[in-house]
């Protein structure tokens, strides 16, 4: 994943609002459009955002380009996306309002039209309503002025020899209007001995306008989805108060520079991020770590743009402005995400391609079967089974099945402090049956201290000066308590020259003309240091739980330092949790097998690997992989971003280094280990909710197609469907295609409101 990463990295990427797509099948028409276009790398079309996130060489590829690709298919160019969001929002709300009014009109006409055909039961509507050229009248402009969008899109189809929803829409509405226009003109032609005919101008308007109410719908629904990132965007205030030369002034937040001084009063939302140089105050930070419990903040440390100053006043120093804050670069990874495609989806994607088609051919077996053996009117029931067929295989749910799902269960693991890489991590994560965790820094805090310190033939604050200077350089944990230890004790640290970090194992350096190795027992057997009765010392350390780090100056073992980490506060819980889940859990760590043991037993973990290289941790996941296990790997630091990349999902502590975070696909913004079981939860959740909206769009999209293709006649041939069922089945039971039509309006609409459910799980 990190790779791919940092390849479209070097290439230029885009998001495009594109407008016009109506179906899972203009999903791939978009796709091969735009990467048709000479200099285009790759394109992912997501349905439900209605984005094309393209991947380009910008030398090759201009907005004109991308234009007359996207028109020359039957699309519109709807602009940047993010570029501006105001504007983005307008259009939203804009194009959802058309919907509504083109509905509206179409629903009055409609309306008339029924009253106006049923003239059994509303035998109180004005004559002349019931008159054949009138119902013509009162279609032709829901047919021909609303409906003309479903002939155009069909019609650019057409010309690329292509179909989608359109192509259903239109063909089976016109046939049902022709098919009454026809009648109208010409009504003895169809008349059949005792048999009088009848026009199906409110079948046609009718589904027009089902079909309008579930665009409409759909239109309102999908921006509900992305409600999650839609409220993060509105956290940054559009002001804040900048302090210079003494004087405050209020400032349009695109005018803040790092190095501004800002102040923050009770209740206000941090601007930007930055370092606090004044004043103690609480801040909720939720938004972006999902924790409740406010942190407090005093000198040095870190504000967030888009958290809540709750209780004090605070002033501090910018650092990151606008796209390059925690919360835009949040914003930007979940964006990503959800405009990213399922490998579930693909596979949608290109049944519904050839669903079209195959679903014309049906509808026109349909009509040949009935018009040669069907009951009298023969012509009439073929046109109408054909009608309902077209009308009610329409694939519309197909599409928004996947992505409507992933976007909220994106937007939904946002909200808890889980940032989710993409959708396909998303959709993995839920088939993980081991989980690895990192022991340093993982399973534990990660900020050791130092315990105890042995030396033999020097003082301890020379071992301590030597062993501080060395890990001087070092990012490691263990370095860093070794580097405090020396401050503690005010111990002079020297610059370390030739310093290099052994992962997994210690590091070595030159202090002045010394030369220093120091790290694990591995290290020292290894360049053949003898350990002397340092051995049995480091034995008793490492059974108290303690890790033991050997110093050897020139060549010679000249004492240990002890460094102890404490087991993050909520580990021993989400083991407890994962095991309650059905997962096998693994510990995998470079410290030594003894100290490994301790810090499992505290946690409740059976499996330990221990004195483990970074290679070897690659090893030992590829390992469980061959034994056909889905591995997520837990880690934090540098030496684990190559096991993260082999896991079949990578997760990072937030807290951890960003080459771990680059590296996962999952990442823990608050650093909690519970995190870990929410997110397979999350993930679990999501799964569900894609595969049961892909039941309800198959069930509604395909396993309707016979009811709608006339079976039900096997069982009423006499003509014996009851009084009751009557207006759905007609005498034969064969459906009412204003049915079909209101299936497939309601196929869209489930769907999505099965997706909307997945923001009220909870994942604790
Ligand atoms: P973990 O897998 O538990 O995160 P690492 O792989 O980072 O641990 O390190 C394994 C062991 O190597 C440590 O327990 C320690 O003994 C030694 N080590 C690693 N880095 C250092 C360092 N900077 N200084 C001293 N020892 C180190
Ligand atoms: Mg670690």
């Amino acid at each position: 994943m990190a790779i791919q990463k940092i390849n479209a990295d070097s290439n230029h990427k885009m998001n495009l609002n594109v407008g016009g797509m109506t179906c899972a099948a203009c999903v791939l028409h978009v796709e091969n459009a735009l990467s048709n276009i000479h200099g285009v790398l790759s394109v992912n079309v997501n349905l439900a955002t209605e984005r094309a996130a393209i991947v380009y060489l910008s030398d090759l590829v201009t907005i004109n380009n991308i234009k007359i690709a996207l028109a020359e298919a039957g699309y519109t160019f709807a602009g940047i996306s993010d570029e501006d969001r105001e504007q983005e929002q307008f259009l939203r709300t804009q194009v959802i309002k058309d919907h509504r009014n083109h509905f509206l009109i179409a629903a009055f006409l409609a309306a008339i039209i029924f009253l106006g055909s049923m003239k059994t039961w509303f035998p109180w509507i004005p004559s002349f309503l019931q008159n054949w050229y009138v119902l013509w009248a009162l279609a032709t402009p829901v047919q021909f002025w609303i409906g003309w969008q479903f002939y155009r899109r069909a019609w650019i189809a057409a010309k690329r020899g292509t179909t989608n929803m359109n192509t259903l829409i239109a063909l089976g509405t016109s046939v049902a209007y022709l098919f009454s226009a026809s009648i109208t003109l010409f009504p003895s032609f169809f008349n059949a001995p005792g048999i009088t005919p009848t026009v199906y101008f409110d079948t046609a308007a009718i589904i027009i306008t089902l079909v309008l109410l579930g665009q409409f719908l759909e239109a309102r629904a999908k921006g509900q989805t992305s409600e999650a990132i839609t409220n993060l965007k509105d956290l940054q205030p559009k002001t804040a108060l900048v302090v210079s030369n003494g004087k405050q002034r209020i400032v349009p937040i695109q005018q803040i520079c790092v190095d501004d001084l800002v102040v923050l009063k009770p209740g206000e939302r941090v601007p930007a991020d930055g370092q606090v140089t004044k004043g103690f105050s609480e801040v909720d930070e939720a938004t972006l770590t999902g924790e409740s419990m406010p942190t407090e903040k005093t000198i040095g440390a870190l504000v967030y743009a888009g958290t809540i100053n709750k209780s004090g006043n605070l002033e501090f120093r910018v650092n990151k402005i606008g796209k390059y804050t925690a919360l835009a670069n949040m914003i930007e990874m979940v964006e990503e995400a959800q405009g990213s495609k399922a490998p579930i989806q693909a596979m949608v994607d290109i049944v519904a391609s050839y669903f079209v088609p195959v679903v014309i051919t049906i509808a026109i077996i349909t009509f040949v079967t009935w018009f040669l053996i069907g009951p009298e009117p023969t012509l009439t029931f073929a046109v109408l089974n054909a009608v309902s067929v077209l009308v009610i295989a329409c694939p519309c749910a197909l599409g928004l099945a996947t992505p409507t799902a992933i976007i909220v269960g994106t937007g939904k693991g946002s909200q808890n402090g889980i940032l989710v890489r993409n959708a396909e991590s998303l959709e993995l994560a839920h088939k993980v049956d081991t989980v690895i965790l990192d022991k340093t820094g993982t399973i534990t805090t990660g900020t050791p201290s130092v315990t105890n310190i042995v030396t033999t033939g020097i003082p301890e604050s020379e071992i301590i000066r030597f062993a501080a200077s060395a890990e001087s350089g070092s990012e490691h944990p263990i370095g860093i308590a070794i580097v405090n230890c020396a401050k503690e004790r005010r111990i002079e640290v020297s610059e370390p020259r030739d310093f290099r970090a052994l992962p997994g194992q210690g590091v070595e350096a030159k202090i002045g003309r010394f030369s220093v190795t120091m790290g694990n027992r591995k290290l020292m057997q290894h360049n053949g240091y003898p350990l002397e009765q340092l051995d049995k010392v480091a034995i008793d350390m490492a059974a108290d739980g303690k890790t033991p780090i050997f110093i050897a100056v020139d060549q010679e073992v000249k004492g240990i330092i002890a460094v102890a980490d404490s087991l993050r506060p909520e580990s021993s819980e989400s083991v407890k949790e994962m095991k309650r889940m059905g997962l096998d859990l693994v510990m995998l760590t470079g410290d030594n097998p003894r100290t490994a043991q301790v810090i499992a037993n505290q946690a409740g973990i059976n499996t330990i690997l221990s004195e483990m290289m970074p290679e070897q941790k690659v090893a030992a996941i590829k390992n469980l992989q061959q034994l056909g296990k889905i591995v997520a790997m837990v880690g934090d630091g540098i030496n684990d971003a190559p096991a993260l990349a082999q896991a079949n999902l990578g997760i990072a502590i937030g807290s951890g280094t960003d080459i771990a975070i680059e590296a996962a696909d999952i990442t823990l913004v608050q650093s909690d280990l519970r995190g870990i079981p929410k997110s397979i939860k999350l993930s679990r959740a999501t799964i569900k909710t894609i595969k049961q909206n892909l039941f309800w769009a198959f069930f509604y999209n395909t396993g309707l197609i016979p009811i709608a293709a006339g079976v039900l006649y096997l069982f009423f041939s006499n003509g014996t469907v009851p009084n009751s069922l009557q207006y759905f089945l007609g005498n034969y039971g064969f459906l009412n295609p204003v049915l079909a039509a209101g299936a497939m309006a309601m196929s869209s609409v489930t769907v999505i409101t099965n997706s909307l459910r997945l923001s009220r799980f909870n994942p604790s």
